[in-house]
């Protein structure tokens, strides 16, 4: 039987982009369908303007630092429109790169939102309806807020890139990733945080030494942090919303912002209907070729909730064009990949958690904590964390965790020799890049304990 499409893409992210270009280069027809913009969570709405908020909110710190170098600079004052016009310039012209990606590959797309009719046809808003050989699912997540009274009032990771004017006062509800990030942002664009997270400690299955260490320096860098608390309801009131918190306190800010989590995007659109199993959580169950239980359809990236990163999506999307387009099965690895935490100081983490790596096997953690020269002799008090959990038996790194600046350009290259397989000696082997904060990574002596 012959098809409109080869491969019909539903999602026009970081994954669905990458799978429809690259199955596109073998000569499959291709066709994709976004209804939003083009790019995704990723280039819209996360990575991308995030960390340009993450660098604008750096400069204060920076400009604090320099006039301890000796510089008569003034910090002024942090024009917010004229950064989100640039911000928003930049995220249109990376909307136009994902666009012309596709169109110079011959892949055909739509700006529409697509259902599956059946295992081999899309049916779009538009009325159109196509056949397709294969379809993959690469429809990303949403932001959740909880359901608790007035929090459809709560703002969302996706609007924190759109406010006519910075809130003078914020609550940031959750503890991890997004509302550990934008903690620190808004606190260093000069808003006034308050971060609620329920649990004892933030950013939960992480490395518990190091996740300390972040916390301790988002309290010491002026965020108000209250471990343990929840938020109970809130209400808009002149100036912003009441808040009613889990430790009694009634309290108001100008903006009240939910991470509390991300849930997939499979509401109407056919799956179930088609046979495609979902799993509890709504994401869509499949197995290591992304293939779900529809054999003509496959999933990939959020939508999937295995590991929800960018360029996880992206080896998800590569590793189904091997497999289908190119004759070549590629299960997914999901093993021992780095990841970064924009906070500052940044978390970079790859392997196990010192706690996970114990319960697995006999181990040796070797570990510093340091003032780094460069905010040293600024006066800064922050300090740094290198560790390195060791398997007693194979001498293998099983994890390495760092908190420091630039940790997120650190622990990509430290991922490849864990990656590799490195040995605690291999580690010790390499020279010192001197004088780096970096370099403590390698001259580790004595383990500071065992477990
Ligand atoms: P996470 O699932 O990481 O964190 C959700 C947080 O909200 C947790 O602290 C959770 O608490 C809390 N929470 C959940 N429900 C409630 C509730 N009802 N009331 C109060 N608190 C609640 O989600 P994020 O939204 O932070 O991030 C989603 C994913 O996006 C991440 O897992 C990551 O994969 C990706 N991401 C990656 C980034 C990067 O690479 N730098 C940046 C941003 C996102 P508890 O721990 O108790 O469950």
């Amino acid at each position: 039987m012959a098809f409109d499409y080869d491969l019909f893409v539903i999602g026009g992210g970081s994954g669905g982009v990458r799978a429809a270009r690259v199955a596109a280069q073998t000569g499959a027809k291709v066709a994709l369908a976004e209804d939003d913009r083009y790019g995704g969570t990723c280039v819209i709405r996360g990575c991308v303007p995030k960390k340009f908020m993450v660098f604008a909110s750096e400069y204060p710190a920076m400009i604090a630092d320099a006039q301890e170098y000796g510089w008569a600079v003034n910090a002024g004052g942090f024009n917010w429109d004229s950064f989100k016009t640039k911000l928003h310039t930049e995220l249109d012209r990376l909307e136009g790169v994902y666009r012309k990606i596709l169109s110079s590959n011959g892949v055909t797309t739509y700006d529409a939102r697509a259902t599956i009719a059946d295992p081999h046809t899309i049916t779009l808003s538009t009325g159109e309806s196509f056949s397709t050989k294969h379809i993959l699912v690469a429809t990303g997540g949403s932001p959740v807020r909880p359901s608790l009274p007035g929090s459809e009032h709560g703002l969302v990771s996706d609007d924190m890139f759109h406010f006519d004017t910075l809130p003078k006062s914020m609550l940031i509800i959750g503890g991890g990733y997004i509302a550990c990030e934008f903690a620190g942002i808004m606190n260093g664009l000069g808003v006034e945080v308050c971060q609620f997270y329920r649990g004892a400690q933030i950013l939960r299955g992480f490395d518990e030494e190091a996740r300390g260490l972040v916390s301790e320096e988002m309290i010491q860098n002026g965020i108000d942090l209250r471990l343990g608390t929840n938020i109970i309801e809130m209400e808009p009131v002149e100036g912003g919303y009441r808040i009613k918190a889990t430790n009694g306190q009634e309290r108001v800010f100008e903006q009240v912002m939910f991470a509390t989590g991300r849930r997939p995007n499979t509401a109407d659109m056919g799956l179930e209907e088609v046979g495609v199993k979902l799993g509890r959580g709504g994401q869509i169950i499949v197995d290591e070729y992304s293939q779900t239980d529809v054999p003509s359809i496959y999933a990939i990236g959020d939508v999937t909730d295995r590991v929800n990163l960018t360029p996880v999506a992206i080896r998800e999307g590569m590793a189904f064009v091997e497999t289908v387009f190119k004759g070549n099965p590629t299960p997914v690895d999901h093993h021992l990949i780095p990841t970064a935490i924009f906070t500052q100081p940044e978390m970079g983490t790859v392997g196990l958690s010192e706690e996970d790596a114990r319960e697995q096997e006999p181990i040796h953690v070797y570990a510093t904590s340091f003032k780094p020269m460069q905010q040293s002799f600024a006066g800064r008090p922050n300090r740094v964390l290198m560790k390195l959990i060791v398997s007693q038996e194979t001498r293998k790194v099983l994890g390495c965790h760092i908190v420091a600046p630039a940790a997120g350009e650190m622990i990509q290259l430290a991922g490849i020799a864990v990656k590799m397989g490195a040995t605690k000696e291999d580690f010790d082997r390499t020279v010192a890049v001197h004088p780096t904060m970096s370099e403590e990574i390698v001259t580790l002596k004595e383990p500071v304990r065992s477990a």
